[in-house]
């Protein structure tokens, strides 16, 4: 990018807690998929409240959206932009965006539907009534223009009984994201599954697409020659379904019936959640090195554990994470004397302890040998009255907030002694390589951003749910 564009970006955008600032260095970092769930849910927010921006300009305090540019090679990069209504004399706007209104005028202007739009929509309407399950359908491609105003027209509707109803919206023309968003929630209120259907993959794949593609979980339906012939041979409607591989790409597309779908999840219709799985095994992936090495540990030399070697490709993992955690180790050494890694196992064995506790719902220890009710508890208040742990009151703060155990961090004994570790010593915070490690490792319960999206997914985990109500899915 031209360095003039790069000055004129919104640098720090505010997002809705526990979400947090967000840099633009840091969204310029994340993988596709995770800025385009972030851009996802911005876009929903703006449909349903319009008036409370899920991100705003940290300057002026705008709401902000986020931009997928254009880039070499059919990749897009996600930029920060101001919403139109944003105060015109911050010194990040970019000077002025298109509204969705003259973006899409400038789509369609001048421009009748295409023949091959109807003809798609009737087809497969006709496929669809072949299944004696059909109950009622309508195509509507004519009242197509009154969708851009207020009305909710599907290209396709079908009633499949017991199926239940489906809208169809077969995209040729690159969706607008503030129109996906405003559909889903129209539709997901209205108990109708909406369903888009490509015509094709095209590559580069327009960011419209895309941005469908998030809201279908990484699922892609398309209607093509090899979905038309499997409709009339099996007489029902048939799409091709394209999963995304995890690497940017997809897996070989498979035939499915709408019967094959998963249409229990409200907002999203799809065959298999391919971003859900996928952000789980990025929070498990450093945790498990460490489990396993632990378990190991403790079975083969339970009076020192944590200095097993058993912890050395654990180590290597989260390194390959938290590279300043090798500059660290030596800093430790020289303050300590003792070894960092060890230091990280120990620290580990406290905060899976609070984590296992939670899921099995029993105190479960992997640290010191209090047994019985309260042993947790037990094991928080000797851990951080003695001098290892002192500096990691607040961290210990953070995570237990995030736990159904918030309620301990009410209890006078723990109070008392995570105040006077505060008097004690200084406290790492967020910015501090040990407070990275930990997060890498439990990023369910510390990580705001990857807790946000686990939230919206409907997929966190019980035991990083604090007794507020998390992670139920909003009405
Ligand atoms: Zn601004």
């Amino acid at each position: 990018m031209r360095s003039s564009e790069r000055q004129r970006t919104i640098r720090i955008a505010d997002f809705d807690l526990p979400r947090g600032a967000v840099s633009i260095e840091a969204l310029m970092a994340m993988p596709r998929e995770r800025w385009e769930h972030l851009r996802t849910e911005i876009n929903l927010r703006r449909r349903d409240e319009p008036a409370r921006p899920l991100a705003r300009c940290r300057i002026c305090g705008g709401g902000v959206f986020i931009r997928a540019q254009a880039v070499a090679d059919g990749d897009h990069m996600p930029l920060y932009y101001h919403f139109p209504e944003a105060p015109k004399g911050c010194p990040w706007h970019e000077g002025g965006t298109m509204t969705p209104d003259a973006a899409r005028a400038a789509q369609y202007h001048g421009h009748q539907e295409s023949a091959l739009h109807r003809h798609l929509c009737q087809t497969i309407e006709a496929l669809a009534k072949a299944d004696p399950r059909c109950a009622a359908s309508a195509v509507d491609t004519y009242l197509r223009p009154a969708i851009h105003q207020r009305g909710r027209w599907p290209d396709v509707f079908l009633d499949m009984g017991e199926l239940g109803r489906f809208a169809l919206e077969v995209q040729l023309s690159k969706p607008f994201a503030p129109e996906i968003a405003a559909r889903h929630l129209h539709y997901e209120r209205e108990g109708v599954r909406l369903i888009w259907i490509f015509r094709e993959l095209e590559s580069p794949l327009p960011q419209g697409f895309h941005d469908v593609i998030t809201m279908q979980r990484g699922n892609a339906f398309l209607f093509d020659d090899a979905a038309q012939s499997a409709s009339i041979d099996s007489g029902t409607l048939i799409l091709s379904c394209y999963l995304e591989d995890g690497q940017g790409g997809y897996l070989e597309p498979r035939l499915v019936r709408l019967d094959d779908l998963n249409t229990a999840s409200g907002r999203s219709v799809f065959l298999e959640d391919r971003r859900s799985d996928r952000l789980t095994a990025y929070c498990r992936e450093v945790r498990n090195h460490w489990w396993k090495a632990l378990q190991h540990a403790q079975r083969e030399r339970p009076n020192s554990p944590f200095y097993s070697e058993r912890f050395a490709p654990a180590w290597t993992s989260i390194c390959g994470q938290v590279p300043d955690l090798s500059k660290w180790k030596d800093d430790y050494w020289a303050s300590h004397s003792d070894r960092a890694q060890a230091h990280l196992a120990s620290l580990f064995a406290i905060f899976c302890s609070v984590a296992h506790s939670a899921e099995q719902g029993t105190d479960t220890l992997y640290i010191t040998r209090h047994s019985g009710d309260g042993a947790l508890l037990a094991m928080l208040n000797s851990k951080f009255s003695g001098a290892d742990f002192l500096p990691y009151a607040n961290l210990l703060q953070a995570f237990v907030e995030n736990t159904p155990f918030a309620d301990l961090l009410g209890r006078p004994s723990l109070q008392k002694i995570l105040g006077n570790a505060r008097d004690a010593q200084t406290q790492i915070d967020p910015g501090h390589v040990v407070w990275w490690a930990v997060v890498r490792m439990f990023p369910e319960a510390l990580d705001g951003l990857v807790r946000a999206e686990l939230i919206d997914l409907g997929e966190l985990p019980p035991w990083a749910c604090s007794s507020a109500g998390e992670g139920v899915e909003p009405m």
